[in-house]
């Protein structure tokens, strides 16, 4: 039996082993010192009180005869799927319940879509990226195509951008963006929509972080920023839409998330939407009810209201660092509209230069640019999901430093 050998074409990431390395080998030289981490892609306050309610009332719902769960319906439990639906129809975008798919998160997900593709296809990643797109079709034997952001287009690449007749099968968005915290524009999103259209492409939209959004925020031509790609006309007939409770509601640990695939999109005759249903019951027997309970209560006005008291921590996290990125007079993207802020590293200083001197002159710890793709070379992510008083601590530790 030869495995699948695509296997073979992984690239170790050797970003957080790097700074796993880095940090031990400071601490062995000066124990006991306080590092300030601000590098970290989790969540770190708990589960809001609806849910937990929710959960503990799932539990007990398994105890008693009459109310006990066995097999859930694999595509998702029809309180949970019209409660998304709703979600959606409250921020204007119509998707029915049967277009909803419970899932037990956007990683899940993100790997298990490569079926519908097919083998063998040309795949668009947009750079800096999320490494779980490249690695997942890597795994499968697909062609990565890299588009390379940067400053000039603020890590919003459009499809002009593209190499003249490239012309990928499927094309990775995700905006709000990890590590960028850069977010499209509906105008933005729009070229990619119409692009995805003509050519028969399909996007895969990662909207892990759409709740990061701030209530009023508009783009520079004045237009609310989208939420989902499902705001944007044309994007029923050309995209997949991935989303989690992971960061907007601190399910990282409980796993929850859901996937939308409009009825009216079709490829090669075929209709993607019949064809996950098709792959969720062959493959999976559904989410937990217990968990589909505790995800049902996040959409309630109360959980709402719950979920926000905790992103607005985060929030105010970013704001606290993008005060401190701003007195160094850097440029940077990200951080109000996302737990993420992706700076430029001061004095021309190099991702891992930069990453050093934090550590070493002020032990704050943050994620190197550069692992994300080449084109991060020369910039810094940090991340807002700390506890607000080493953010303030690490910010203040950042202003000084020269
Ligand atoms: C964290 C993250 C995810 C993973 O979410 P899970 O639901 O926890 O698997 C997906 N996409 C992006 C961009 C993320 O940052």
């Amino acid at each position: 039996m030869i495995p699948n050998t695509n296997y073979n074409n992984l690239k170790d990431s050797y970003l957080f082993y790097n700074i796993a390395q880095k940090i031990n080998a400071y601490l062995k030289e000066h124990e006991g010192t306080k590092l300030y981490r601000m590098g970290i892609g989790d969540v770190s306050l708990p589960l809001c009180d609806a849910a937990i309610r929710a959960l503990h009332e799932g539990v007990d719902d398994q105890s008693k005869k009459e109310t006990f769960h066995g097999y859930m319906p694999e595509c998702g439990a029809p309180f949970l799927r019209e409660t998304i639906s709703g979600y959606y129809q409250k921020r204007g975008v119509s998707l029915s319940s049967e277009e909803v798919f419970v899932s037990s998160g956007a990683s899940d997900e993100l790997g298990d879509i490569l079926d519908i593709f097919g083998k063998g296809k040309i795949v668009l990643i947009m750079e800096p990226a999320y490494p779980a797109y490249v690695d997942a079709n890597v795994m499968s034997g697909n062609t990565i195509i890299k588009l390379p952001a940067g400053k000039e287009n603020g890590f919003l690449p459009s499809p002009s951008d593209l190499e003249k007749g490239i012309s990928p099968d499927v094309i990775y968005i995700c905006s709000p963006n990890n590590p960028t915290g850069a977010v499209f524009s509906k105008a933005g999103l729009k070229e990619w929509v119409d692009f995805a259209n003509e050519t028969e492409a399909l996007i895969i939209f990662d909207a892990a972080y759409e709740a990061f959004i701030s209530k009023d925020a508009v783009s520079a031509d004045g237009v609310a920023l989208p939420h989902s790609i499902f705001e944007i006309e044309g994007a029923r007939t050309c995209a997949i839409e991935i989303c989690s409770l992971s960061k907007t509601a601190g399910f990282t640990g409980t796993r929850c998330g859901y996937t939308a695939i409009a009825k009216d999109l079709k490829r090669g005759g075929m209709t993607i939407n019949d064809m996950w249903v098709r792959n969720r019951t062959t493959k999976t027997n559904g989410v937990s009810y217990i968990l589909q309970k505790g995800a049902a209560a996040i959409f309630t006005d109360e959980g709402q209201r719950q979920i926000h008291e905790n992103i607005d921590i985060y929030k105010n996290n970013a704001k606290v660092l993008m005060e401190a990125v701003d007195s160094l007079g850097v440029w940077y993207t990200g951080g109000e509209n996302a737990p993420y802020i992706w700076m430029e590293c001061p004095g021309g200083l190099g991702s891992w230069e930069f990453f050093d001197r934090l550590l070493i002159e002020h032990q704050v710890v943050g994620t190197p640019g550069e692992g994300f793709g080449k084109c991060g070379e020369g910039y810094f992510r940090f991340s807002c999901f700390g506890s607000p008083e080493d953010t303030v601590e690490a910010a203040k530790r950042l202003k000084s430093f020269h």
